[in-house]
């Protein structure tokens, strides 16, 4: 199935996993894949991380199995850097005889070791595909609050606006505690003529140390009301988590009232809060049983 045909006659409910690094066994990326196909969602994302102790190998096998094994379609992710032309083509024709016709290109967070090599951006890489494996729905990531590198809320309008006239089909969000800025973003791409269907990441904090790291890598604002929220839970890891998941439950509801394309669970490979998740969707409407 592709993506881009779901968004167009659905609103979609999607999960992201995490595939294991280096040469751990994938059994237990496998189980949890088949815990979270059984919440029925429309598709399953996987990670990628290129380069040493990268998990691009294993992106491929767990994709094909989770197309293969549980019937439900995957979306492999793929990145600028570490990747030549050549890579590419073969990671897409891997994916292809997997059965996997759905790539979410981006340029990679940065780390040692990984290097731009034929592609700076994430639009050099989708064009690059369109170009050569028409076959493929590709999707791009977008930012609510703009890109951490780029200056401005503008520009970084402007470079998503690049990405879909590359070719993306659609677009994934980065995660966002602040659902007002998601709805200022949608009316910037409105402004820019950013019609591909927008997906709200959303993944709930499971603790202090967490949601701290989060802030950091990805330059999401916490607002005061997170704040309270784990605070009120002291050192207890079960609140805390507890917590996180009720507040992401909270904020897909408003999401789905809103009238959002499609909701995106970043699961962090625990099958609990994609089920708490479809609870919450299926209680406001958004999902039929
Ligand atoms: P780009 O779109 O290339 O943008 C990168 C920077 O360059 C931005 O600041 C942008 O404004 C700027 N820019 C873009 N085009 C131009 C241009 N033409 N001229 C000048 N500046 C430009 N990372 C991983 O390593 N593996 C993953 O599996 C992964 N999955 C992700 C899934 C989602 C849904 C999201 C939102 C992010 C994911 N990331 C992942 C993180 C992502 O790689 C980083 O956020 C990265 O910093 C930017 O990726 P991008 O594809 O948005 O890059």
């Amino acid at each position: 199935m592709r993506i881009s045909d779901r968004l167009a006659a659905k609103q979609t409910f999607s999960f992201e996993i995490f595939p294991p690094k280096g040469d751990l066994p994938i059994d237990q990326a496998l189980e949890v894949a088949g815990a979270l196909a059984a919440e029925q969602p429309d598709w399953i994302s996987v990670t990628f991380s290129a380069g040493g102790s990268g998990n691009s190998a294993n992106t491929v096998s767990v994709s094909g199995a989770i197309e293969r094994e549980t019937g439900t379609s995957a979306l492999a992710h793929l990145t600028c850097l570490g990747s030549s032309r050549e890579t590419v083509d073969l990671y897409l024709e891997a994916l292809a005889e997997q059965g996997v016709l759905n790539v979410l290109a981006l340029r990679g967070d940065r780390a040692p070791g990984k290097e731009a090599i034929d592609f700076a951006y994430a639009s050099d890489l989708i064009a690059y595909i369109k170009e050569t494996h028409p076959e493929f729905c590709v999707g791009a990531a977008c930012y609510p609050e703009g890109h951490f590198e780029c200056d401005d809320f503008e520009t970084s309008l402007e470079h998503l606006k690049i990405k879909q006239d590359a070719g993306a089909d659609f677009l994934v969000t980065q995660l966002f505690f602040d659902n007002e800025l998601f709805y200022r973003f949608r009316e910037g791409c409105a402004r820019w003529r950013i019609k591909a269907p927008i997906v709200c990441g959303i993944m709930p904090f499971t603790s202090v140390k967490q949601i701290q790291r989060m802030a950091f890598t990805c330059g999401a604002t916490i607002p005061s009301k997170v704040i309270r929220k784990i605070a009120a839970c002291g050192d207890d890891e079960a609140a805390q988590l507890e917590a996180g998941i009720e507040y992401a439950c909270d904020q897909i509801v408003d999401l789905a009232d809103n009238g959002v394309d499609g909701i995106h669970i970043y699961t962090m490979n625990r099958p609990v809060i994609g089920h708490a998740a479809r609870e919450a969707l299926l209680g406001c409407g958004y999902l039929w049983s």
